[in-house]
């Protein structure tokens, strides 16, 4: 029941669409009986600063943090989880008694769902990442974090690759990174030694789901995991591919879905039934 004591949590991002974590997190707000409500709020880019005060004003208890605010919120927190501000990311904002500190869950959540649905182990692993944006940035410092042992990093933009595996070199010296094109040469080549493929292109979402992000089919293989970052269509043309040739393969909801569990424990303490949450994904 909402009365005088009821907090508020919330995501704020700019358009939002359709976000499932209204649903997620009202679910475990009233599995654990707290009293707390979720809502979503659009926030255009030119009213963050105030929206980030009205988190200090209101006493809301925390909130997501999604594009396109995830890098411009930083400084106008009270603090950042070291990890946060290495990745240049916050997607949750926990909020002690005025004062607002930043974390970043989706590297958690990515480390969950390789662990806990594909019972990966990173260890001595080399993998392939897709895409040089946010997401694949949030996958990279996933791995190094984990103590994998290479990583390729192949985009349409290879500039962009040869930045961030430059940038993940310097911060973790001992992991074999590099950055390269997405041509059919560095595709086969990086990915016949390799364990894990994770896509973090927007390619072969809805509605566009006939789209093929890799270049050639047959590059993929028994030995892999592949993980494409999209969650519409629950299983993309990659994913398809993927379960052809004997791989392994795990869609983006998992990641969503470990992400908000983590953002529930740091404002609430309590942790969300993954299952309930899956059912309702
Ligand atoms: P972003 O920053 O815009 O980066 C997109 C990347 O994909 C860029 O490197 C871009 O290459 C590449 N790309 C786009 N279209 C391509 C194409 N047709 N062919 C080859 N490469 C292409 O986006 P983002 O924030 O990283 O998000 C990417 C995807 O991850 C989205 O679909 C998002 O929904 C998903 N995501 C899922 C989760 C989850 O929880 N499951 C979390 C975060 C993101 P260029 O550099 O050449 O432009």
């Amino acid at each position: 029941m909402i009365d005088t004591k009821t907090r508020l949590l919330g995501l704020i991002g700019y358009p939002l669409g359709h976000s499932l974590s209204p649903l997620l997190h009202n679910q475990a707000i009233e599995e654990f009986n707290l009293n707390y409500v979720y809502l979503a709020f659009e926030v255009k880019p030119a009213d963050l600063k105030k929206a980030v005060n009205a988190i200090r004003a209101f006493g809301i208890r925390g909130v997501n943090v999604t594009i396109p605010h995830k890098e411009r919120v930083i400084p106008l927190l009270d603090e950042v989880e070291p990890l946060a501000r290495k990745i240049g990311a916050v997607n949750t904002i926990v909020n002690d008694q005025g004062k607002l500190k930043g974390y970043n869950t989706d590297l958690s959540g990515l480390k969950r769902m390789l662990e806990e649905d594909a019972s990966f182990v990173f260890k001595g692993k080399k993998a392939v990442i897709i895409g040089a944006g946010g997401a694949a940035r949030a996958a990279g410092f996933t791995l190094c974090q984990a103590e994998i042992a290479e990583i390729s990093l192949l985009n349409r933009t290879v500039k962009k690759a040869e930045q961030l595996a430059g940038e993940w070199s310097e911060y973790y010296p001992e992991i074999r990174i590099k950055g390269g094109g997405l041509s059919p040469e560095n595709y086969y080549q990086e990915l016949k030694n390799s364990n894990l493929l994770i896509d973090t292109t927007p390619v072969g979402m809805s509605p566009n789901t006939d789209e093929f992000p890799v270049i050639e089919e047959n590059a993929l293989h028994s030995g892999l995991l592949v993980v494409d970052l999209v969650y519409n269509p629950r299983e993309t043309v990659l994913l398809k591919a993927a379960r052809r040739a004997g791989a392994k393969t795990l869609g983006g909801a998992g990641m969503l879905l470990y992400q908000g569990i983590e953002s529930f424990k740091l404002w609430t303490g309590k942790e969300p039934v993954v299952e309930n949450w899956k059912k309702i994904l």
